[in-house]
């Protein structure tokens, strides 16, 4: 049976009784024109290597298979083994599922070597959590395309001096080019969420900070945004001072939510110069 043939997402999902899970962080995209959109917003086609996290009822999957791509979808909630498996017959080889964790998978273990594309409608109880293990390694993804609440997505993009800038702003602009593609209602999932949701697009950076310069990063960054109202000279009291802060280039005075990624970066240099 072609994909073009398949059930509608509802029917699919009445047809297994299956229905969304809270505890799972279950919204579904159930609307195939949105879906697609995201598919397109991927910039994924033939011979792309996809890991798709969280298929539920295969909306999104559906859409990244008819690109042309070879999906690979990890699903953590096994009630959806059999609708998706007919998904998998639908797409001649271009779909394999893993039924595991997404935080403890090993996505290099999944990839084989190629680079892959990730794209996902992301569980919000672990959205955040995933992303800062992709955008840290080791492994790294060739680009990310993916759905967050609104204010996370607003988090990941902010620039210096927006309200929401701050840890997750500077790690995923330290590593990637980080912009919104696409804003989405809660009324276009089922069951509607609370807030409205964003799908951000990442590419990592050819000039990727080092795994010892993110752990420096990661380091600063918690200690300047744990106290974001203190000057850096307090904030950062404990890893250097103001001396830290001046061989940054910096001003002792500034507090943290003003300070660029680049100013994030030379503190991390400073830092480990200074060891
Ligand atoms: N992709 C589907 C869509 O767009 O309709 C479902 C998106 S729903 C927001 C999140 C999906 O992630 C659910 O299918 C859920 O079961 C799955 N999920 C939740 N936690 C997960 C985890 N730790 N690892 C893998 N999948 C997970």
């Amino acid at each position: 049976m072609p994909l073009d043939d398949l059930p509608t997402l509802r029917e699919a999902l009445e047809a297994h009784g299956l229905w969304a899970k809270k505890s799972f962080g279950q919204h579904f995209l159930l609307d195939l024109n949105i879906t697609r959109k995201i598919a397109r917003l991927a910039e994924v086609g033939d011979g792309d290597l996809v890991i798709e996290v969280g298929p539920g009822p295969g909306g999104l999957t559906r859409a990244l298979v008819e690109t042309g791509a070879r999906v690979v979808a990890v699903e953590k909630d096994e009630r959806f083994r059999p609708l998706l498996e007919e998904v998998v017959q639908a797409a001649d080889g271009g779909l394999h599922l893993v039924f595991d964790d997404a935080v403890t998978v090993d996505e290099a273990a999944l990839a084989q070597g190629r680079p892959a594309h990730l794209v996902s409608n992301l569980p919000y109880n672990v959205g955040t959590p995933l992303l800062i293990k992709w955008l840290t390694g080791p492994w790294t993804p060739a680009s990310l395309t993916l759905m967050f609440q609104k204010e996370v997505a607003d988090r990941i993009t902010a620039p210096a001096g927006d309200d929401a800038y701050g840890r997750l702003g500077v790690i995923a602009q330290a590593t990637c080019v980080a912009r919104p593609v696409l804003d989405v209602p809660a009324r276009a999932f089922t069951p509607p969420p609370k807030v409205d949701s964003a799908v951000v697009r990442l590419e990592p950076r050819a000039d990727r900070p080092s795994p010892e310069r993110l752990d420096a990063l990661q380091k600063l960054t918690a200690a300047a945004f744990g106290q974001r109202r203190k000057m850096l000279r307090s904030s950062l009291k404990v890893l250097g001072g103001e001396a830290l802060v001046m061989t940054a280039g910096l001003d002792p005075a500034a507090r943290a939510e003003v300070i660029p990624v680049h100013g994030f970066l030379a503190l991390a240099d400073a830092w480990l110069a200074q060891r």
